[in-house]
């Protein structure tokens, strides 16, 4: 593995955006480890590509800011620049390239590169002599992946990256993923609705509902600390080390459970399915 940054790669620190009137992101925080896989998860409309549209500072908050390798997105020089990579929600432009020609123009950008990685090729699976506008949504979101992971960036970033890929594709795309961020060190933020996938590869997760950061968890703690309560009221849960994540007519879905916690008797207890969960924690609530 390749020794990376002794830096953050990213640092988010109270990061508000706003269009006109309406609060896109509402003080958002978090920061991203070197080699961690990080899932961005919220509903449509939650603010994921804004968020990442701030990262890759391409959208300039209103309030906060964004660092990458320790270094203010906004005038992060060419280097740091260069150990970037972005797949975003749809490629638009570049129609009239052939395929070879676009990876080679875009290839360019980054001075001397090594050879792509014959599994990225051998994925992506791409006739280089086929021009952009000609490509399906599949094979033009994989040209995205393979454009934005040929330089073998430090800090890839993903956005809905697999939404019109088949599922053949879509897993090995995923399992590729994995392979990247182990062998290079690499860290991953990727948004995506296909919950077990992000469950499978993701260390950590981060909730996003109506532009706030609702929960930032490891994804072992995740799956260890989160229960379903039934017959539990928040009440009775006061003086407890829990924090309330969902709640429904029959209990409770709290974070922070653990054999230690000494619950009302009376008190059941589960574990939530994912996609459950991810209903409860995601779910828009009336202000
Ligand atoms: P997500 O990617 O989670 O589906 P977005 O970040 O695209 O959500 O959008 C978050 C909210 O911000 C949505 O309500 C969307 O309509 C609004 N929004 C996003 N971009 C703009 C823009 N350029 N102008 C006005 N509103 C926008
Ligand atoms: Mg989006």
């Amino acid at each position: 593995m390749n020794i990376r940054q002794d830096v953050l790669p990213v640092r988010v620190t109270n990061l508000t955006k706003r269009f006109g009137s309406f609060t896109a992101l509402d003080g958002v925080s978090f920061t991203v480890e070197p080699g961690e896989t990080v899932a961005l998860l919220g509903r449509n409309g939650a603010g994921k590509s804004t968020l990442i549209g701030c990262l890759m500072g391409f959208l300039v908050p209103d309030k906060g800011s964004v660092d990458l390798f320790g270094q203010n997105v906004l005038d992060l020089p060419r280097d740091l620049r260069a150990k970037t990579g972005f797949v975003p929600q749809t490629m638009t432009g570049f129609g009239a390239f052939t395929v070879g020609k676009l990876i080679d123009y875009i290839g360019a950008f980054y001075g001397r590169l090594p050879p792509i990685d014959p599994a990225l090729l051998r994925w992506a699976d791409l006739d280089p002599k086929k021009i952009v506008k000609s490509l399906s949504g599949g094979q033009r979101q994989r040209l995205a992946i393979l454009l934005a992971m040929r330089h073998e960036p430090d800090f890839l970033v993903l956005d809905e990256p697999v939404a019109s890929l088949d599922p053949h594709a879509r897993r090995d795309f995923m399992n590729l993923l994995g392979d990247y961020a182990r062998r290079t060190g690499a860290s991953v933020l990727i948004s995506s609705h296909i919950l077990s996938d992000l469950e499978r590869l993701c260390s950590r997760l981060l909730f996003l509902r109506q532009g706030c950061l609702v929960l930032d968890v490891p994804t072992n703690v995740f799956r260890a600390t989160t229960r379903w309560l039934d017959h539990a009221t928040p009440h009775i849960l006061n003086d407890l080390p829990l924090q309330i994540i969902g709640q429904r007519e029959t209990g409770l879905l709290v974070h922070g459970w653990s054999e230690d916690v000494i619950l009302p008797e009376g008190t059941t207890i589960s574990v939530p399915d994912f996609e459950d969960a991810f209903l409860e924690i995601t779910a828009t609530r009336a202000a």
